[in-house]
């Protein structure tokens, strides 16, 4: 709807930059990259047009024209479809993707016993093959044990699960919470409003009393993260990565502290580049000081385009970047970002070094 009123609705702005700077598209990385956060079994809601599983070959040829060497399928989930996942994607290629398995999160609210049973599951879906373990953001939010209550992320119950993963040497990629605008008021001061317009059901509002577990409404983002804090410090012998920048990408205070406090803690930057590209002074320094702990991802189904925009945004100083591959008003924040220019050594590191350190770890080769 055209209108030269001078009043026009926000879905109508669609401003285009006049700006003209230098812009360098990369097709291909400066080094091999694993994307560390990826879904090609449907995720846990099953296939779409979006995620879905791929012929191998087209995908291996898809991989190949970007330089992506591996990719770690969060989409195992366990039993009989972590087999077929597995027999599609890893055995075939085994340096070429990587599985990990889930958790069934129905059963929950009717075991009582859930932690020793997920921690049985995991030990069964290692011995399958699977290379680590996947939490989903329900736990926290939304999970209820038999008793009505909401389970904590930080719950003792679960704790056979975590130690199990530490002893079997798989790491656990856990996703909590999701952006902070997610868990405030739907207001006119909400900076994903639009995106929170699109999807209703990623507004976790309104937020109740702390601490209260019988509470319907939702925890807030500040108490997740201490759950989160605490999980992280008392299993320290288990191996997290915190999905999307550790799950605090707008507070990478946050993130780099409690990396400082638990080397046991890494972060994929899976979804989180409209974060990370609007702090590039900030961003740059945090993949300086944690470039042994940040691994790269993308969260997004292979695609040729989203790949090169995560290269260009780490490789060059490119100014004003459009983060939206169609060229549209970016959906998650109505910002442009700016290219991180990263140096070689931490561009390696993050692009393949960490991720294959901690799948090939201690115990990696022993596993059947
Ligand atoms: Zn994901």
């Amino acid at each position: 709807m055209e209108s030269s009123n001078s009043e026009i609705t926000l879905r109508e702005y669609a401003p285009r930059p006049m700006l003209t700077v230098p812009a360098h598209e990369i097709d291909r990385p400066r080094f091999d990259v694993i994307d560390a956060h990826n879904h090609l079994g449907g995720g846990v809601f099953g296939d779409s047009d979006y995620f879905h599983r791929w012929p191998v070959e087209q995908l291996l040829a898809l991989m190949d024209s970007v330089s992506v060497r591996m990719i770690f399928d969060l989409d195992g989930g366990w039993g009989e479809r972590l087999r077929s996942e597995i027999a599609h994607y890893q055995e075939p290629h085994p340096d070429r993707f990587a599985v990990f398995a889930g958790l069934d999160y129905d059963n929950f609210a009717s075991d009582p016993n859930f932690g020793e049973t997920e921690a049985r599951r995991l030990r069964d879906s290692v011995a399958q093959g699977a290379r680590g373990l996947k939490a989903w953001k329900v736990l926290g939010l939304r999970l209820r044990d038999t008793q009505g209550r909401l389970i904590p992320i930080d719950d003792e119950r679960l704790g056979p699960l975590w130690e199990t993963a530490g002893e079997l040497d798989v790491p656990v990629l856990i996703h909590i919470a999701d952006p902070v605008a997610f868990f405030e008021p739907l207001d006119r001061f909400n900076e994903r409003w639009e995106e929170l317009q699109e999807n209703p059901d990623w507004h976790f509002y309104p937020i109740r009393p702390k601490g209260d577990l019988n509470h319907p409404d939702f925890p807030s983002f500040q108490e997740l993260m201490d759950q989160f804090e605490n999980l992280l410090t008392r299993h320290a012998k288990t191996t997290f990565i915190g999905a999307h920048v550790g799950c605090y990408a707008e507070n990478l205070g946050w993130v780099g502290r409690v990396m400082d406090k638990c080397p046991n803690f890494y972060a994929d930057i899976s979804a989180r580049i409209q974060e990370l590209g609007r702090q590039p002074v900030t961003a740059h320094e945090f993949f300086v000081r944690h470039q042994d702990r940040i691994l790269f991802g993308t969260d997004a189904a292979p695609d040729v385009a989203v790949y090169r925009l995560y290269y260009r945004f780490l490789e060059t100083r490119d100014e004003y970047i459009n983060s939206d591959t169609r060229g549209e008003m970016p959906g998650n924040g109505r910002w442009m970002i700016y290219g991180l220019d990263l140096p070689d050594d931490v561009l390696r590191k993050v692009y393949y070094d960490n991720a294959h350190r901690l799948i090939t770890a201690r115990h990696a080769s022993e596993v059947k």
